[in-house]
């Protein structure tokens, strides 16, 4: 019988220590295992890099999270796209890229996979039939969607992109960062591959850095995990360990990161010193209708667009207290970013730019009257 999320999360891979009854399971600080004889390993473990029972305890347990039959960890969320795409792409192959992407997404894309004769076509990813036309049959490769997208919350349609994906033959991605495996599951919905930093919601406290390979398809399973040991980008074990006890919460988490940023995104809808408010929670968000469908709950990131300009947004940024001016997100304490100046600092002066206005929000576990408090005594004074 299947269990439900939060007793997968907990259970999943984590079977007590067979040899001391340790309900924890144990951090194999060890780079290397002993063999009984030459060849002959125990339990399959021969050299970390190859394997470590840590790190497979954390892909047991997000495998299940994500309804996948494999997860491959790796150094950072960078370093598990890389593999990835290194996996499946060859020099002459096409990239068809939501254009508004994690900007290192884009990046790693054309500036690292483009020299080596990898194309890469921007789209809006709402519009079908762009996606559609941008297909180069036989040529494009892989469908790389991410949602809720960054700074502006938008949401695309999953199962519409994949299905696209599929009579293309084009091998449809998923990077499910901002939702995590509690709120959206993008293989049920017909994705092929789902793409985590697990630095964000999965590790959760800020504390680890770390990326994974999410997949129910063997042959392409096989592939990434051999990347992972032949080209190395392998999480350690401490970092598995870290993130493999903040995945144990992210149900509960996830339920108060979503309830506090309702509250946060519903305290300034109709403020005097808000323009608009982006979180798709709210019923005046273009993406709310396919979100409610697609998603159990809304999440905590929200961007809020000032009144007052870019002065005011910079002001503001710089002034909060409880949260955090910091890049990143995720984690059990509230952080404030400014993407026109951070993470979108990059795409200034084209197409994909953030007005200068927006002030993006990581929503935090904190009371939410408390940051509710901290955020209005930042507001520049009328
Ligand atoms: C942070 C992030 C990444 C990159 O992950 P790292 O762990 O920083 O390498 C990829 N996608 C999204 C949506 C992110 O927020």
């Amino acid at each position: 019988m299947s269990h439900g999320f939060n007793t997968r999360a907990i259970h999943a891979g984590q079977e007590p220590d067979a040899a001391t009854g340790a309900v924890t399971p144990p951090i194999f600080q060890t780079s290397t295992f002993v063999q009984d004889g030459i060849g002959a390993l125990r339990q399959g473990y021969e050299y970390a890099r190859s394997g470590n029972p840590t790190r497979d305890a954390l892909q047991t347990q997000l495998a299940a999270l994500e309804g996948a039959t494999r997860a491959l960890a790796f150094s950072s969320g960078l370093a598990a796209e890389d593999a990835l795409l290194r996996s499946v792409l060859r020099p002459g192959d096409h990239v068809v890229l939501g254009n508004d992407v994690y900007g290192g997404t884009h990046r790693l894309i054309s500036k690292i996979l483009g020299p080596w004769g990898v194309e890469v076509t921007d789209v809006e990813m709402s519009d079908l039939d762009a996606v559609r036309a941008a297909i180069r049959p036989g040529v494009t490769k892989v469908l790389w969607v991410e949602t809720p997208s960054n700074p502006l919350m938008k949401i695309t349609d999953i199962g519409a992109l994949a299905e696209v994906g599929r009579s293309a033959g084009v091998t449809v991605v998923v990077d499910n960062t901002f939702a995590s495996p509690y709120l959206q599951q993008p293989l049920a919905l017909g994705a092929d591959v789902v793409v985590h930093s697990m630095t964000k919601y999965l590790g959760g406290h800020s504390d680890v850095l770390g990326g994974a390979i999410v997949t129910s398809d063997e042959e392409l399973a096989e592939k990434v995990a051999f990347l992972q040991f032949a080209a190395g980008a392998v999480l350690a074990p401490f970092e598995a360990w870290l993130t493999t006890r903040g995945i144990k919460t992210l149900g509960v988490r996830m339920d108060r990161h979503s309830s506090n940023a309702r509250a946060v995104a519903e305290h300034f809808v109709g403020h005097p010193d808000v323009e608009r408010v982006y979180y798709a929670g709210l019923d005046t968000h273009p993406g709310h209708e396919l979100a409610t469908r697609q998603m159990r709950d809304f999440g905590g990131m929200l961007s809020v667009a000032l009144r007052g300009g870019g002065e005011a947004a910079r002001r503001f940024a710089e002034s909060t207290e409880l949260f955090l001016l910091a890049e990143s997100l995720g984690g059990v304490e509230s952080l404030i970013g400014y993407p026109s100046e951070m993470t979108h600092a990059s795409v200034r002066g084209t197409p994909l730019e953030i007005a200068s206005n927006v002030v993006r929000l990581s929503v935090g576990l904190e009371d939410p009257a408390d940051l509710i408090a901290d955020l209005e005594q930042a507001l520049p004074r009328r």
